[in-house]
């Protein structure tokens, strides 16, 4: 797909507040500081439209992201942040639980790990979540430029392993820096908005 036409709609807490246009959505799950917004600014070529940002923890909201005028990315605010409050978390839970739930224009979750680590419990309880509530999902390893390639393959089924991914297709490598990825994610993001 070339994207032609990005921008930012809203910032939602509250379903009131999602969009009521009713386009497909994609949503995006990870830890703080993983490289989310990157990855969504990577996709849709734009230096900084989703906020990136090397404080975690700063994004709260839902942000939704209007592509093409045609469908959504969602970016979930980050899990895992430990100097948030138990209230604030508590507060993130219900946003994210009532989200994942109950959007039924929401077709995928890409669920963004850091491909240098063994996945976090976080990371794990996420996934564990998404795989209850039987929602599509896909797990995007990002930073790969950070890991020699003679190194890819352990890291990769060290993910897959730790995370007890169904096949390989369930997760792909990316790099925000290489484009490492790319094309596989765009080839995905088709398919899921053709069903
Ligand atoms: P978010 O909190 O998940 O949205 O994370 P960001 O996208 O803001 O990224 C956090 C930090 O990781 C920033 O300093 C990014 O420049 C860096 N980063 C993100 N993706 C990559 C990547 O693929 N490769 C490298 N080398 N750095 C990345």
């Amino acid at each position: 797909m070339h994207v032609q036409d990005a921008e930012i709609v809203m910032s939602a807490v509250d379903p009131k507040q999602y969009p009521g246009t009713g386009f497909p959505e994609i949503a995006l799950a990870g830890r703080s500081n993983v490289g989310k917004s990157s990855f969504i600014n990577k996709l849709i070529n734009r230096k900084a439209l989703a906020r990136t940002s090397s404080k975690p923890g700063k994004t709260q909201t839902l942000n939704f992201y209007l592509i093409n005028n045609f469908f959504y990315f969602v970016d979930v605010p980050g899990y895992g942040y430990a100097k948030v409050s138990k209230t604030e978390r508590a507060k993130w839970g219900r946003m994210m639980e009532t989200y994942f739930t109950q959007r039924d224009q929401m077709k995928h979750v890409f669920l963004v790990v850091d491909f240098r680590h063994e996945p976090t419990i976080d990371d794990i309880q996420m996934k564990d979540f998404i795989e209850y509530y039987d929602i599509p999902y896909t797990v995007v390893a990002t930073k790969a430029d950070k890991i020699p390639r003679g190194k890819w393959n352990q890291h990769f089924y060290q993910i897959k392993k730790a995370l007890n991914l169904p096949s390989d297709e369930s997760l792909i490598l990316f790099s925000s820096e290489t484009g490492e990825g790319f094309d596989k994610a765009w080839k995905l993001i088709e398919d899921i908005l053709e069903d």
